[in-house]
């Protein structure tokens, strides 16, 4: 067994990756596996079972796709029910003997990110995370800023900027955007028409017609019609929702994750959006040289969940040293 090392997870509600992460961050995947995500007692038994696997004797670090309270440590994860409502790092420390760090999965790429990636070196991140639906998270000094309730970052839940008056006048039903039921409770969230299932449903709206968002970004690149029309209206009002947060945090740098962030040419209609929306825009162009773009795509990989993760139970040791 290494004792130098972390245990590190990526959970998401339907697989689990496990890797041995070493102190200087080099990393060994020794799991992967559907996650056990209707039972508590089978998710625990799964991740004691994956640190055996791991021949790794550290303390745990778990990425997970939920919001942690950072006093109380209850999870809210509604894709993992198994852990939804429990005091996780608690019960699986009292289960395995071991410290258990747990980091919301956002969290963990914004700080992997702001070590190791794209954003690093910057004092002031916020990184974004453009999926299925919208992430994010904060990073000041390379340390992450939970919040008082564990949300800092979640920009994805206020209401959906008013579209530009230009885009009103051309593009039928711009003017007049659903106000759907969220996740969270709420109606007429910014994720709800933004993200990929957002991408989808506003198409549906202003188009009539059913495309995933693969389809609708490719007919876009083709300079089909509709779906410029639907991505104009898209990146207005995503772009003016990530200027409204940027105006805010003054980040020098917003790492994107998620797949829409693989799209280059969406980034970079984005950054055209945002840079235009941006306070003191104009000097902070002449002050780059190049006045370089604050939306960075991060790069491709499925290992920054691990690395963030560890690199939370890492800040966590030494602050108990
Ligand atoms: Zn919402």
């Amino acid at each position: 067994m290494t004792e130098n090392a972390i245990c590190s997870y990526d959970i998401g509600g339907s697989k689990i990756v496990c890797a041995r992460v070493a102190w200087d961050l080099s990393l060994v995947e020794t799991g992967r596996e559907a996650t056990c995500s209707a039972d508590f007692a089978g998710f625990c038994e799964q991740i004691l079972r994956l640190a055996d696997q791991s021949g790794c004797a550290g303390p745990l670090a778990l990425s997970i796709a939920g919001v942690i309270h950072p006093e109380s440590g209850i999870i809210h994860a509604a894709n993992i029910p198994a852990v939804n409502g429990r005091r996780l790092a608690l019960e699986l420390s009292a289960l395995s003997g071991r410290a258990v760090h747990v980091i919301n999965d956002a969290n963990a790429f914004a700080l992997a990110e702001a070590h190791c990636g794209v954003a690093r070196g910057h004092d002031v991140v916020f990184a974004a995370i453009l999926g299925t639906g919208l992430g994010g998270a904060l990073v000041l000094n390379q340390r992450i800023v939970t919040g008082a309730g564990g949300t800092a970052g979640e920009w994805g839940h206020g209401p959906l900027p008013v579209v530009s008056a230009g885009l009103t006048n051309r593009v039928p039903g711009a003017a007049s955007l659903p106000q759907l039921q969220c996740g969270c409770g709420q109606t007429g969230c910014v994720e709800t028409l933004t993200g990929a299932r957002g991408l989808e449903r506003l198409h549906l709206h202003l188009s009539g017609t059913t495309a995933d968002s693969r389809q609708i970004l490719s007919q876009w690149h083709q300079g089909a019609g509709a779906a410029s029309d639907t991505v104009a209206v898209f990146v207005d009002i995503l772009g003016g929702a990530l200027a409204q947060v940027i105006n805010i945090i003054d980040p020098s740098v917003v790492p994107l994750g998620g797949g829409l962030a693989g799209d280059a040419a969406l980034v970079a209609a984005l950054n055209g959006e945002v840079n235009r929306r941006r306070l003191g825009a104009a000097g902070r162009g002449a002050a780059r040289a190049g006045g370089s773009d604050l939306l960075i795509a991060a790069v491709e990989g499925g290992e920054r969940g691990l690395i963030g993760a560890a690199l939370f139970a890492r800040q966590a040791q030494a602050n108990a040293g």
